[in-house]
């Protein structure tokens, strides 16, 4: 089942998101939808809390860019339960964008390497290290489970540059080609 994805200005992109019990049937549920979510509105990356679930969960499919960026090519899961262990390596500043703040693009500064534990959807405990494009992607991720946008992490200039356009987005003045849902409740 797929559901309208939560824009910015949305209640439960600020929540600190608590853990799932795996194994158990809710959670694979869960992953299913977001994947599903993930799929029609054309992402290649999605947590519980921008389908309004404050849960620790997120999924990534790098396939579709397998081509260009071969690191992404099997770059498909299920992050249950994450803890980012270890952020180290250089600053890189690249192009973000989020399903949750429609048609804005921005350069954000993120380490390069990180360690993540997380379980899988039996519950066996997994322990990974990434770098380069799939450690930004699960960077991304992760923060919307702590509640944090890649908007936050822009710099100063840019933020008051932008503040127009996400009191835009809250406020329904956007369209996409997915379902979304605004910080009132209506679904766009
Ligand atoms: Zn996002």
């Amino acid at each position: 089942m797929s559901y309208p994805i939560v824009v910015y200005g949305h209640s439960a992109l600020r929540k600190k998101a608590r853990e799932v019990e795996v194994p158990a049937e809710n959670t694979t549920r869960l992953v299913d939808n977001l994947f599903e979510t993930m799929y029609q509105a054309e992402g290649m990356g999605l947590a519980a809390p921008q389908i309004g679930k404050s849960l620790r969960v997120f999924v990534v499919d790098g396939s579709p860019l397998g081509e260009d960026e071969p690191s992404m090519k099997d770059f498909k899961k299920a992050f249950i339960n994450p803890r980012i262990t270890k952020i180290e390596g250089d600053e890189v500043l690249m192009s973000e964008g989020c399903l949750s703040i429609p048609r804005l693009r921005e350069e954000v500064a993120r380490k390069s390497k990180i360690n993540i534990e997380y379980q899988d959807l039996e519950g066996n405990s997994i322990k990974e290290e990434y770098t380069g494009y799939t450690a930004r992607v699960i960077q991304h991720e992760y923060d919307h489970l702590e509640g944090v946008l890649f908007t936050d992490k822009v710099s100063p200039i840019r933020k008051r540059l932008i503040r127009g356009k996400l009191n835009n987005l809250s406020r329904g003045k956007f369209k996409t080609e997915y379902r979304t849902k605004l910080p009132n409740g209506k679904i766009w």
